[in-house]
């Protein structure tokens, strides 16, 4: 099912998600639906707070996005994007990188926002998945950027907070604009 994406100006987006525990079916329903969102919407990432929930709970996808290419590594070996994706985490944990770039970032909750943020190049990332498994990856490119978006989603974190101030300033009326109609 196709769930209604929260916009900027919901309180819930600045809520910090709780740590999922059981993995029940009301959970495995709701990763489904956001991976259904998520596509419907054409987004790289979706994060629990975006359908309404303060959860720890995300998912990515970036297979097929071929001119923003990205790399993963599980124990240490580089492995296909594709068999990986979509991607369901819970709890997810990252490690960052200290070399940093610039990149063009939207966010579903922001539309036709966009903006270049400075995120780590690469990033260790700890997390259970939904059959309980504890997994350990690494990742670069648009896969690290993604999932430092989510988990910032998931931790009340917004992109706009990490926009350097002169962006920030160029977009302030459409954020007004946008909070206004979210609340
Ligand atoms: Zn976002």
């Amino acid at each position: 099912m196709i769930l209604p994406i929260v916009k900027f100006g919901d309180p819930v987006l600045r809520a910090k998600g709780a740590m999922v525990g059981e993995v029940t079916p009301e959970i495995q329903q709701l990763a489904a639906d956001m991976i259904e969102t998520m596509r419907a919407a054409h987004g790289v990432g979706l994060a629990a707070q975006q359908i309404g929930q303060a959860l720890q709970l995300a998912v990515v996808d970036v297979a097929g996005v071929e001119d923003r290419p990205s790399a993963l590594y599980i124990d240490g070996d580089q492995v296909e994007i594709e068999e990986h994706m979509p991607m369901i985490l819970l709890n997810p944990e990252l490690r960052l990188s200290k070399e940093k770039e610039p990149g063009k970032e939207g966010c579903l909750s922001f539309p036709e926002i966009t903006a270049e943020i400075v995120r780590s190049i690469g990033v260790h990332c700890k997390a259970r998945l939904l059959d309980g498994r504890e997994v350990e990856f690494e990742a670069i490119g648009l896969l690290a950027r993604a999932l430092q978006h989510e988990v910032d989603h998931l931790n009340g974190v917004l992109f706009i907070d990490r926009m350097n101030s002169a962006a920030k300033a160029s977009l302030a009326s459409r954020l007004k604009r946008l909070q206004r109609d979210g609340e």
